[in-house]
């Protein structure tokens, strides 16, 4: 099976978890997660990736007839990656429609308009060109194009979505160094009536075809690169100590973390150098097929909760609780001495450290200045985040057996700048 719907109750608490990781885990008597890699497990990636400069222009080689673009607000047309995707289309002979102004973190309404405009139009090829809001959202539109009759409930539990690829097939080009959406098979929507953000997960959205072109990401802004960049380095650096880490999914990590600790300063400092924005394109796809086979960690449950409680944003918190987090696993998980030791490195905190300062990203919560830190405000919202952030599915599958108690240590530590104990 390649993913499972797990209950875990403790006391009278339910605790619903939803893990793409082929592993099964089960409670013991004593309340402990028990985890167990299974013997059958799957890898999936895109079928084709094309990549390197110019890699945009593989679209005029399509073969179809109608095509469906889907892009975000205006960042495509305006740096013409929009008209240039068009024109490429156009070439292979195919005629194409634009759903356009997908908001950051995409919802349910935007997901069904873009539906209705496939049904109208009957595309044979989806092609999203963005950063993860319009990929994510176009695989969505995607499911509901082929099946119009189901509602977006019925898709939330994962494996319930229906079978892709009877109307179309999907070719995902990223404009951020982050997500990897044009790499894995999960999608986030949200809920804007009930402010939920799902997961939807389905090894069918993982596209057919990736394209990284160098070209997109270079006009991202330095703070964007940043965070995005630091993203990448959480998402190899949970998918190496994941316990659901295997062979397959190790190197792509390790060449990731690689590629991150050499080229993500220079494309940050030197925005236009397309030597350092195409290595971290690539690492952001090879951290992508890691972490949608081998899932994550503590780091992104904690930066899911805190991002919840204060607004900060998503790699930016990963960036500052990475080494805290390493802290903590390294006692019961050697998977950073092992990937030290491949990358020639003496500690991969001190790395992550020396890229945050070189990119004007603080050590500490506290010293955070994108939205409000204020010691009430975190205290105040401490316990009940810890507690949100254990639950968190990346939880399963954080190396040992964290309690809300750890995370809670960990949180404190990652705000004030203390040891981990
Ligand atoms: P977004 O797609 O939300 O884009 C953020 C901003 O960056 C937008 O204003 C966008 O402008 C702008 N932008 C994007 N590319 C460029 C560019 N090349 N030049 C200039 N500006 C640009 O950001 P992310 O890529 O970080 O995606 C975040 C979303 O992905 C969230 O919804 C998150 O939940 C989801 N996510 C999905 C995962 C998956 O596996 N599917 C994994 C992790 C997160 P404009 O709109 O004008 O294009
Ligand atoms: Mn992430």
């Amino acid at each position: 099976m390649f993913y499972r719907y797990i209950v875990i109750e403790r006391g009278r608490v339910k605790t619903y978890y939803i893990t793409m990781s082929p592993i099964e885990i089960k409670q013991t008597p004593q309340g402990c997660i028990e985890e167990k890699h299974m013997s059958v497990m799957s890898f999936s990636i895109p079928r084709t990736i094309y990549y390197g400069e110019g890699a945009l222009e593989k679209l005029s080689l399509l073969k179809g007839k109608k095509a469906a673009l889907v892009t975000g607000g205006s960042s495509m047309k305006k740096f013409g990656f929009l008209d240039q995707a068009e024109a490429l289309l156009k070439k292979a002979g195919i005629s194409s429609i634009l759903i356009d102004g997908v908001e950051p973190n995409p919802s349910v309404e935007t997901v069904m308009r873009g539906a209705k405009e496939m049904l109208a139009f009957e595309p044979d090829w989806i092609v999203a060109i963005g950063g993860g809001s319009a990929l994510d959202a176009a695989k969505v539109m995607w499911c509901f194009y082929e099946h119009p009759e189901i509602s977006f409930e019925s898709i939330i539990e994962p494996g319930s979505m229906p079978p892709l690829r009877n109307k179309a097939r999907f070719i995902a080009i990223p404009s951020t160094s982050g997500t990897a959406s044009e790499i894995t098979a999960f999608s986030v929507i949200t809920d804007t009536k009930s402010h939920i953000k799902y997961p939807i997960v389905s090894p069918d959205m993982v596209p057919d075809i990736a394209i990284l072109d160098p070209n997109i990401p270079m006009t991202m802004p330095a703070h964007i690169t940043a965070n995005t960049g630091m993203d990448v380095m959480a998402h190899a650096v949970e998918a190496i100590a994941s316990v659901a880490a295997t062979s397959f999914t190790d190197p792509y990590a390790i060449e990731a973390m690689r590629l991150v600790l050499e080229n993500l300063p220079t494309a940050y400092k030197e925005p236009k150098n397309i030597v350092a924005r195409e290595k971290m394109h690539e690492a952001s796809a090879l951290a992508g097929m890691a972490f949608t086979n081998a899932s994550l960690g503590l780091v992104h449950s904690m930066a899911h909760k805190i991002g919840g409680e204060f607004g900060v944003t998503h790699g930016l918190s990963n960036a500052i609780l990475l080494p805290y987090v390493i802290a903590y696993n390294r006692k019961v998980s050697d998977k950073y001495a092992y990937a030290e030791k491949l990358l020639g490195i003496k500690d991969i905190s001190v790395e992550i450290q020396r890229l945050n300062k070189e990119m004007d990203i603080p050590l500490t919560f506290k010293d955070c200045t994108e939205v409000d830190f204020s010691e009430e405000k975190f205290l105040a919202v401490l316990d009940r985040m810890s507690e949100h952030a254990f639950e968190d599915p990346c939880t399963l599958t954080n190396p040992g057996a964290p309690t809300v108690a750890d995370v809670k240590m960990i949180f404190e530590a990652a705000y004030y700048g203390k040891a981990i104990k």
